[in-house]
């Protein structure tokens, strides 16, 4: 998944939590070798090489693991009218190699691209145990949402183990269980943007928080900032900037959904059919204008929850 994981844990066996870690981050390196777009010999990439040969392809059958997550991604691309896509693969390469080459893809290029994405082209069964795929060249990637399903797997494993305080941390997508001893809970900070919004803190118990929209990678062409998340719909690189935030229970569905509003910004979030009940969202956005202002937006759960200040994270009452 190019990323760093991380496991914090309390626990009275150190050498029984110690083993326990250990199983979490195989399961972790299982699901980054099944699930990779850049792995030409994962499980994904095999799959999304049938439609090379053939299409429709016949049905292919699919580990427990990639089943779950294709079925898992398709409902957020279908709950986000497209904006999160798990079949933006061919796209997401040509924006690859225009980073690469520092030139925008050529238009011919991107019209053959967006004739193999849609999400309506991965037909998956009821019970997500195979998939075909029904247009020529189609690439798959859980970019967007794997690293929240290894965060979420890794966590239950260790529940699983009676490791309750806990924070899995994969590459800044995140899940906390139990506060740890004389804590209220995990101390998280969210990244800000430099010079206008500070960093704001949090703390949180039994959540997952995902953010989207990296400020790192991206191509900038006549100043215009082409970031590493694609609009599966227009086949055009996001050029809003912005910070997208989502607190939810579990991580792989913030981290979709982070990807998701990043792709559809706020008005695009509200204009859909349906309401991110149960999440928590920060958008903080950044006018192109040069000199402009941040903005920042949150949604009524977060209004008196983010601090500026790292926060003395005060005692619990203990167990
Ligand atoms: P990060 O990798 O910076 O944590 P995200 O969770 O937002 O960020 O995922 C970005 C990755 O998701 C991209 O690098 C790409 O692989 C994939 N991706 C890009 N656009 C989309 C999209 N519209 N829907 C689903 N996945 C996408
Ligand atoms: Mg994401």
């Amino acid at each position: 998944m190019g990323t760093l994981f991380r496991i914090v844990l309390y626990a009275h066996d150190a050498d029984a939590a110690r083993a326990a870690a250990t199983e979490a981050f195989a399961r972790v390196a299982e699901l980054d070798a099944a699930l990779s777009d850049y792995d030409a010999a994962s499980e994904l990439s095999r799959l999304a090489r049938r439609s090379d040969e053939e299409a429709p392809t016949a049905e292919v059958p699919l580990s427990r693991d990639l089943g779950t997550i294709l079925a898992c991604s398709l409902a957020w691309a279908e709950r986000t009218g497209g904006a999160f896509d798990p079949t933006v693969g061919p796209l997401v390469r040509l924006w690859r190699r225009a980073v690469r080459q520092g030139k925008l893809p050529a238009e011919e290029d991107l019209y053959r691209a967006a004739e193999s994405v849609g999400f309506g082209l991965l037909a998956l069964t009821p019970d997500a145990r195979t998939a075909r795929l029904l247009a020529r060249d189609m690439r798959l990637d859980l970019g967007g949402i794997a690293k929240g399903f290894a965060v979420d797997e890794a966590f239950e494993l260790l529940a699983r183990r009676g490791l309750e305080r806990v924070l899995v941390d994969g590459g800044g997508d995140l899940r906390v269980g139990r506060a740890p001893p004389g804590r209220a809970g995990w101390l998280v900070g969210l990244a800000g943007f430099e010079g206008t919004v500070e960093r704001q803190w949090l703390v949180l118990e039994h959540a997952s928080v995902a953010t989207s929209g990296d400020l790192e990678r991206f191509l900038e062409i006549d100043g215009v900032r082409h970031s590493h998340l694609i609009d599966p719909r227009s086949g055009r690189a996001v050029t809003r900037r912005a910070l997208v935030t989502v607190l939810g229970e579990r991580c792989t569905d913030v981290d979709a959904l982070a990807s998701a509003v990043s792709v559809l910004g706020v008005d695009g979030l509200s204009a859909l059919g349906w309401k991110p009940d149960g999440y928590e969202l920060r958008v903080l956005s950044l006018d192109s204008a040069p000199g402009a202002e941040a903005t920042l937006w949150l949604t009524e759960g977060l209004r008196d929850a983010l601090s500026s200040e790292e926060p003395e994270t005060p005692s619990d009452p203990g167990p």
